[in-house]
């Protein structure tokens, strides 16, 4: 008949409990969620009762408490651990430091540093492989008693580990006082409110054990993205079970051994209700989905910066436009097609989508080379999401447009534009360009240094007229200028009094426009008249 076992079936059976080590600890790894690797484990009080079935800490360690019997408990926990580390070390089998739970009557019982220490010695483990974690309630017995514990664990030399971080009243001053060498931080506490005031909370808890130097680890980790969220803070170290309840002493040892030779990673979780699984089998709706449905696209993965291209579709070498096969593409590290700095660029975006959970956006340059078109240097706009991760290997989406030609495009009509304000800014003129559909007036840099003009005008010419730069006589010619730039007249040009100094400037508008014959764009400027000008409009 398993149930909770009731307090006097407690205190009945601690004895004998003891003696048959029916009360032994459990392990939960702790894992790097950068590498997958176990960085070591926490030892939890387990009860297994040949009638009542296992029992939890949160049903027997309040009534071991009452009866002062919880003291007994944690030594003996201790003595497991050791006893578990020493076979390890004799066998020259892997392992890692395991940490062990100190209650705050602990601290009030002045023989628990010397008979852990004792315990420790009888095995020979050395105190590396051992860590002892205290709560910050420990606090409220006196903060001068919990320095004194931990300053002898020091002396002996454990690491020690601050419980429950941020579940107190106090944590701060705690924190201040107390040399830990470690903090837990217990996402439980946060109540999964990672967005909003959680989020807060922890990126400024993270903030703080920074400031102390003070390693982190995150625990009551369930998800992938509490565990992305925490390693983008800063905090990789994850305890939950994302990677792993608690476990027997023999299933650990299995993930200890295993854990030696390859990271440990959860399951692989994926964001989308998509099976990437199925990417890979070519009769599945994902496939055929993938190759006729959707634009050009790739899936690749992604691990500390190295990425892999896994699958590309028809539409993708289409796109491409270099007569690639999907081996060519699959076959050739995709970061040799780019240089340095767009590389960055294409890191950046991945890490972003990561962290964001949604579609980002980027533009590289990159250099193909086919055997028949020989080599080329193409733009491409992708637009990358994450649809699944197993620990820090992503796998990633990527829909993309080869945007060579409209940059091109772009960078001529750039390359005009810098080359005639910079042949402005020679000439002693007063240069802007008008842009027709908007209505945006956006000068050039001697316009806005020696008038005090923004960088863009809205509803030009108001605001020049209104600011007195064109005279309130001329402004009606003005603004009727305006309305035949709009109307397609090529050029304008008139001798206009400038600015409060009304000093005559010889002022022209040339338009620019488009493949259907429309005006785009004119161009301003403004001379300032010596002598007589020719072909002037008089006014
Ligand atoms: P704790 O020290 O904060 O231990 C972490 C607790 O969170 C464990 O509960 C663990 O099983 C649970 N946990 C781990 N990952 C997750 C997760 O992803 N989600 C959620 N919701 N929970 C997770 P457990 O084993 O029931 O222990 C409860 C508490 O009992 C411990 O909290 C600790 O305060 C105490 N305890 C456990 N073993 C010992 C011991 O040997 N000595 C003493 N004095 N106290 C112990
Ligand atoms: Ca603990
Ligand atoms: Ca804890």
């Amino acid at each position: 008949m398993e149930r909770k076992m009731t307090e006097q079936e407690i205190i009945d059976s601690f004895a004998e409990a003891m003696a048959n080590d029916h009360i032994y600890p459990c392990y939960q790894p702790q894992i790097n969620h950068g590498t997958g690797r176990m960085v070591g484990a926490e030892a939890l009080m387990r009860w297994k009762n040949p009638t009542f079935g296992v029992q939890y800490p949160s049903d027997f360690i309040p009534v071991l408490e009452k009866h002062d019997l919880l003291y007994e408990a944690d030594v003996h926990i201790f003595d497991c651990v050791c006893r578990f580390q020493k076979q390890r070390l004799e066998k020259n089998e892997p392992t890692i430091p395991i940490s062990v739970n100190m209650s705050r009557y602990d601290i009030y019982r002045h023989e628990y540093v010397d008979e852990i220490e004792k315990r420790r010695q009888k095995y020979g483990v050395p105190v590396k492989y051992l860590r002892i974690e205290i709560t910050e309630s420990s606090a409220i017995g006196g903060m001068e008693l919990m320095t004194a514990v931990i300053d002898r664990l020091h002396e002996i030399g454990y690491i020690v580990e601050m419980d429950d971080f941020g579940s107190g009243y106090s944590s701060l001053n705690i924190l201040k006082n107390l040399k830990v060498d470690m903090i837990k931080l217990d996402l439980k506490f946060l109540e999964g409110d990672m967005g909003g005031r959680g989020g807060i909370i922890l990126s400024s808890m993270v903030q703080m054990a920074k400031w102390l130097k003070t390693p982190l680890i995150a625990e009551g980790v369930e998800t992938t993205e509490q565990a992305d969220y925490m390693k983008s803070l800063g905090c990789s170290y994850i305890q939950g079970y994302l990677y792993s309840k608690p476990v027997p002493e023999d299933e650990f040892l299995v993930m200890l051994k295993q854990s030696a030779h390859e990271p440990t990673l959860p399951a692989m979780n994926l964001v989308n209700a998509i099976n990437a699984g199925k990417f890979w089998d070519p009769g599945s709706m994902e496939t055929l989905i993938f190759s006729n449905f959707v634009g050009a696209a790739a899936l690749f993965s992604y691990q500390e910066g190295q990425v892999e291209t896994l699958r590309c579709n028809e539409k993708y070498l289409r796109e491409l436009g270099m007569q690639l096969t999907e081996t060519d593409v699959t076959n050739s590290n995709p970061w040799d097609n780019l240089d340095a700095e767009n590389r960055a660029i294409y890191v950046r975006t991945i890490e972003k989508a990561i962290a964001s959970g949604g579609e980002e956006t980027c533009e590289t340059w990159r250099d193909f080379y086919s055997r028949l078109c020989g080599s080329d240097r193409i733009c491409i706009r992708s637009h990358i999401r994450v649809i699944g991760n197993a620990g820090s290997q992503y796998l990633i989406y990527a829909m993309v447009q080869n945007i060579t030609e409209e940059k091109k495009n772009y960078q001529q009509l750039f390359e005009s534009e810098r080359r005639f304000r910079f042949a402005s800014e020679q000439a002693n003129v007063y240069a802007w360009e008008y842009t027709i559909a908007t209505k945006e007036m956006r000068p050039c840099f001697r316009c806005m240094r020696d008038l005090g003009l923004p960088p863009v005008i809205k509803n030009y010419p108001e605001p020049a007229i209104k600011l007195g730069i064109f005279p309130p006589d001329y402004a009606d010619m003005y603004r009727d200028w305006h309305r035949r730039l709009a109307e397609g007249e090529p050029h304008l040009e008139a001798i206009i009094p400038l600015t409060v100094g009304r000093i005559p400037f010889h002022v022209r508008y040339t338009n620019e426009f488009d493949e259907n014959g429309n005006p785009v764009k004119a161009y301003g400027s403004a001379t300032m008249v010596v002598g007589d000008p020719p072909n002037a409009e008089k006014k």
